[in-house]
């Protein structure tokens, strides 16, 4: 028996009766994780469930927060991210969508795959970041690695001692 949350609605009414619908308020946290970035723990939206093709219908929009780290630079940031969710549930003709548990939609994982699909498994803070020097370990975007190999007498040499104490 799969536990209770927020995110389990009972759809006996709808699947009895083709082409009906409700709206189903989300707010609620998750939980999850991922290497580099993470979810949450909010999600929200108002997700319209609609009886069809034997199943149920699942749409609208779903909001949360996002906590990326570069994965060039480690630097970290927050990023609201909105999906519009459209997916199908305990449709006969839809092996590859999600099942429903008797009269029960778990839209839990229904809204993770979709929120999963936009988040970028390596993000980087820009597409130009540069990273972290090898040497030093300072951030290469900012200027702040003196350099390692350049040659004696370097314009930048007096900036290096400047910054290496
Ligand atoms: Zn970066
Ligand atoms: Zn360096």
């Amino acid at each position: 028996m799969a536990r209770e949350s927020d995110f389990r609605f009972h759809v006996a009414d709808l699947l009895a009766h083709p082409g009906h619908r409700r709206t189903v308020t989300i707010d609620s946290a998750i939980d999850w994780g991922f290497d580099l970035s993470r979810l949450g723990p909010q999600l929200v939206g108002e997700m319209v469930l609609e009886s069809a093709s034997g199943g149920l219908v699942v749409r609208g929009p779903i909001s949360t927060m996002v906590h990326h780290t570069c994965h060039r630079c480690l630097t970290e940031w927050d990023e609201e991210v909105v999906v519009d969710v459209l997916e199908a549930l305990g449709v006969p003709d839809d092996p590859d969508g999600h099942p429903l548990h008797g009269d029960v939609a778990d839209l839990e994982p229904v809204l993770l795959d979709a929120v999963l699909l936009v988040i970028p498994l390596s993000p980087t803070c820009r597409p130009d970041c540069l990273g972290l020097c090898a040497v030093c370990g300072a951030d290469l975007n900012t200027g702040s690695c003196p350099g390692h190999d350049e040659p004696p007498g370097n314009a930048f040499a007096p900036l290096r001692d400047l910054l290496q104490p």
